[in-house]
């Protein structure tokens, strides 16, 4: 049997995911994701789709990143009407998720003279034909058979297995490098044909320095300034993984009791979305949340209300720590503490997540001294730290030894990196593994046997 696998969007790029697989009228998509790092008004965002909406019977979506959930309204704006299947967690992250992305995507859409992409309808359009499933559950797509294994980069995670005639294809989506203190490792595969994403392609993580000691002692030094600590991250996952790190250090008193603040009302939403589906964390923490621990929640913590309370606390004196969205810097409410903290030298930025290329996030890590903030020059004073100790991505070397425990895999096509990474991944897995590996542009497609 044989099908064609066709790269509609996370090729030669890290977000965008989008891939469809398909035999005749048998179309499965995986992944509907929006472009990021750049420009929201990506024209890529809203070119109409390489493929009939209508003609699509299944999405798989991997998980609830908006680079591989974003474009989904749209989808069914333009006439989807199949199945949506993920996790049961993604399905449960999605809803607050895309209604946030609404927001940021409408004030794009106004600047840069666009219709918005979708509306509120779309996305409660989207959520009736989305269907939660356990990881290992088999289910029929016509003659595919779809499991999502556990793929260990946020809450539900997953990669997707598709099999027929006793040949198999995984799509990986984003592959966790047991980073997170709340999840489990992503399991081991099997498989013919390898669709694996390679953000970290192109790099090793230091491994010698003990992660919670490392934000121990950043939270330590800068509270001893009198500084604040300005964490950007993403709302899901990386800000779980730090509120519980930080309940930690605070509960065993390893770190001063400084007042803690959540500014992102979209965390707040996500974290609880979290603490619904302890099944999903690894067994320790599932434990813990079972047995009635709140392993978010702490005295010194207190979540931002409003962009008012947001500005008050952005100009208020004394040691504090913030974490605060977007996890790139590239808007949100970060913006305003960026103003205040990046010419403090008392105050220190951590940086804890992949930044893009170009991303406010990326150019404070390169070192640049004067950065422009809504209209506004501000002096970069403060420590510049980075931890990446929580990354959610697996490293070069995680990736190579990923493949090499699926060993044989017949074909590897590298996507979902910068151009460097994925070559990089591509050029290391032919030379230490001797697999064949591509990295294909946006728009290839290939034959597969299956
Ligand atoms: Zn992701």
């Amino acid at each position: 049997m044989q099908s064609t696998l066709h790269f509609v969007g996370g090729a030669e790029a890290v977000t965008g995911s989008n891939f469809l697989l398909e035999d005749g009228d048998n179309k499965v998509l995986i992944d509907c994701g929006l472009y990021q790092g750049g420009h929201a008004c990506d024209e890529t965002n809203w070119s109409v789709f390489p493929y009939d909406p209508k003609s699509i019977s299944t999405l798989i979506v991997t998980h609830a990143h908006i680079d591989h959930i974003g474009r989904i309204p749209r989808l069914v704006k333009e006439g989807f009407k199949g199945t949506i299947i993920s996790t049961e967690a993604t399905k449960a992250l999605v809803k607050p998720l895309l209604e946030d992305a609404l927001e940021l995507l409408a004030r794009e859409a106004h600047r840069c003279g666009r219709e918005p992409l979708y509306e509120k309808k779309d996305i409660a359009a989207a959520m009736k034909l989305w269907k939660g499933i356990p990881y290992h559950e088999e289910k029929k797509l016509v003659d595919f058979t779809l499991t999502l294994l556990n793929s260990g980069h946020i809450l539900g995670s997953a990669m997707a297995k598709l099999e027929r005639g006793g040949k198999r294809i995984i799509f990986t989506g984003d592959l966790g490098g047991g980073n997170s203190p709340l999840l489990s490792l992503a399991e081991h595969i099997e498989t013919d044909y390898l669709v694996m994403e390679s953000v970290y392609g192109d790099r090793v993580r230091k491994e010698d320095v003990d992660r919670r000691e490392q934000l121990e002692n950043i939270i330590e030094d800068t509270i001893s300034r009198g500084g604040t600590l300005l964490i950007p991250a993403f709302s899901t996952e990386r800000t779980q993984d730090l509120f519980y790190e930080i309940r930690t250090l605070m509960v065993e008193k390893r770190i001063p009791q400084v007042p803690v603040y959540a500014d992102s009302p979209l965390a707040e939403k996500i974290t609880e979305a979290y603490l619904k589906y302890p099944e999903y964390f690894n067994d320790k923490i599932r434990k813990l949340v079972e047995g009635g621990t709140n392993i978010f929640e702490f005295p010194e913590l207190h979540y931002v209300k409003d962009a008012e309370e947001s500005r008050t606390i952005a100009a208020k004196p004394g040691p504090k720590i913030i974490i605060a969205g977007s996890g790139m810097s590239n808007g949100g409410r970060i913006l305003e503490h960026d103003k205040h903290v990046l010419p403090d030298k008392n105050s220190t930025l951590l940086i804890v997540g992949y930044q893009a290329a170009g991303s406010l996030g990326r150019r404070l890590i390169e070192g640049e001294k004067q950065v422009t903030i809504m209209h506004e020059k501000v002096a970069v004073r403060c420590r510049i730290e980075a931890n990446f100790g929580y990354s959610a991505h697996m490293d070069g070397e995680e990736l190579l030894e990923f493949v090499n425990k699926a060993k044989p895999v017949k074909q590897i096509f590298v996507v979902m990196g910068e151009p460097m990474a994925s070559s990089t991944l591509v050029q290391r897995i032919r030379d230490f593994l001797g697999l064949r590996a591509t990295a294909p542009d946006m728009g290839d497609k290939v034959t597969l046997e299956l």
